[in-house]
């Protein structure tokens, strides 16, 4: 059985990304975040995407795909008629393990229960809940329509149907699944932060600019793109909290946010979503 109606929690960059990428696929969806302006923002975020899709032919009707969608502020038309709930809030173990309470609260047990984290110890998350087997994470990449990855985790507690449901979800969307235990930073963050941490490090000591790193790693390397645009792109305020979270998990400072990356976040310059990181983004 493929999953009926999604919910997902946080109207963000990830959980707009994740709405899109479901209502291309044919599913009704029912984003919610704490306040009316950001879901309306998340609502005209996956309009765009969605916009973007049918010019280049992804999609045949962006408003077809667009109805599909409901914006909310209440849990109640959240969970209303959910079978798989994503959350998608930002990374910090206190306000993820909130949202579960409230998910475990007032959804039946036959409901699965996602993270987006990308780092954050899914076992710790489901802890909160009554029944941690039906807690999973559900690690997206961004942008969700464009990366074909989804990194699976499996709690202490995740049962084997619960996984499945996710793989035949993953499937349904489009997505290459990958299966991973709850290890922190999984099978990506875990190398991807140790690169863009340590490309930070490497502007900050002078090495080279931020656009001639990027260009070492896409041309002498083949990488799609360099690291620093990337952490632009994914939001250098989540990478400063997931690097912080390995740095002291895995016992390697590797992963801490040199200072450069530090001061910039503390600025409000997050990357894309705030039109300045390494890159400026305003006139893009
Ligand atoms: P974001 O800051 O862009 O969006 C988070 C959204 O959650 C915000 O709109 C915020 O208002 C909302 N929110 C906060 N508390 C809420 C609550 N209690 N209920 C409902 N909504 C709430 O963050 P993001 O970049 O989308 O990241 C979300 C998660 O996805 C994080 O765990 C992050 O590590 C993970 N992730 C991010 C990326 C990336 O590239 N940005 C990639 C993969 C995974």
């Amino acid at each position: 059985m493929a999953e009926g109606v999604i919910g997902i929690v946080g109207a963000g960059t990830m959980g707009s990304g994740i709405a899109q990428l479901a209502v291309q696929n044919g599913h009704e969806v029912v984003l919610r975040d704490i306040e009316d302006d950001l879901v309306e923002d998340g609502l005209a975020d996956v309009r765009e995407g969605l916009d973007e899709a049918a010019e280049r032919d992804i999609i045949d009707d962006a408003d077809a795909a667009f109805d599909l969608l409901e914006g909310t502020t209440e849990i109640d038309r959240l969970t209303a008629d959910a079978t798989f709930i994503v959350e998608a809030v930002p990374e910090k173990m206190d306000l993820k393990q909130s949202v579960f309470e409230e998910l475990d609260a007032n959804t039946d047990s036959d409901v699965v229960l996602g993270t987006n984290t990308s780092s954050l110890s899914v076992t710790e998350i489901a802890n909160v809940t009554e029944d941690p087997e039906r807690v999973i994470g559900t690690h997206f990449f961004n942008p969700p329509v464009k990366m074909k990855l989804l990194e699976v985790i499996t709690g202490h507690h995740t049962s084997e149907e619960t996984i499945e449901r996710v793989e035949e979800f993953a499937e349904d969307v489009g997505r290459e699944s990958i299966l991973v235990e709850d290890y922190p930073g999984f099978a990506t963050s875990r190398l991807g932060l140790v690169l863009g941490m340590e490309a930070a490090r490497m502007v900050q000591e002078g090495v080279a600019s931020a656009e001639d790193i990027d260009t070492a790693m896409e041309m002498g390397y083949n990488f799609p793109v360099g690291p620093l645009k990337l952490g632009d792109h994914n939001g250098w305020d989540v990478r400063v909290e997931v690097g912080e979270y390995l740095a002291d998990e895995l016992g390697h400072e590797v992963y801490r946010p040199p200072q450069n990356v530090k001061k910039m976040v503390r600025a409000g310059d997050y990357g894309v979503k705030t039109g300045r990181g390494f890159y400026d983004w305003d006139d893009d």
